[in-house]
């Protein structure tokens, strides 16, 4: 998608730190990260959110990537997944993602 500036960074129009690819998934840095380890997880292809995901299998690897990068990046001890699902839930980019966050003690609720 044109206007979509996680699908710039897929193709590269953006700089991105990024962290891990395969053919479908892409993971980079935060760009304002909330923890030691800010990590965004998205589909290479252009999903809104994770009610417009039609390929099953697309999360099952994302939920098999992020198993793969927590030892990576130390996670073993605790991190938390977060998805915004919609605007009212605060998604600000359009495009399917899930935050790692790690690297310190996490709060609960969330804000
Ligand atoms: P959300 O509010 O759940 O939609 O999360 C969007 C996240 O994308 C925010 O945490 C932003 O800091 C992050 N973000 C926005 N633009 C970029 C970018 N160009 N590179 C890396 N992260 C970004
Ligand atoms: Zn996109």
């Amino acid at each position: 998608m044109e206007d979509c500036v996680f699908c710039k960074i897929v193709a590269g129009k953006i700089p991105a730190d990024i962290k891990y690819e395969d053919e479908k998934i892409l993971v980079f840095t935060d760009v304002n990260p909330q923890a030691p380890v800010h990590l965004l997880v998205i589909p290479k292809e252009h999903v809104d959110n994770i009610l417009d995901l039609e390929d099953d299998g697309l999360l099952m690897k994302i939920f098999a990537t992020i198993r793969n990068l927590a030892p990576k990046f130390n996670l073993g001890n605790g991190f938390r997944l977060v998805n915004n699902c919609g605007k009212k839930a605060g998604q600000t980019v359009p495009h399917l993602h899930f935050h790692i966050l790690g690297g310190r003690r996490l709060g609960w609720p969330p804000g």
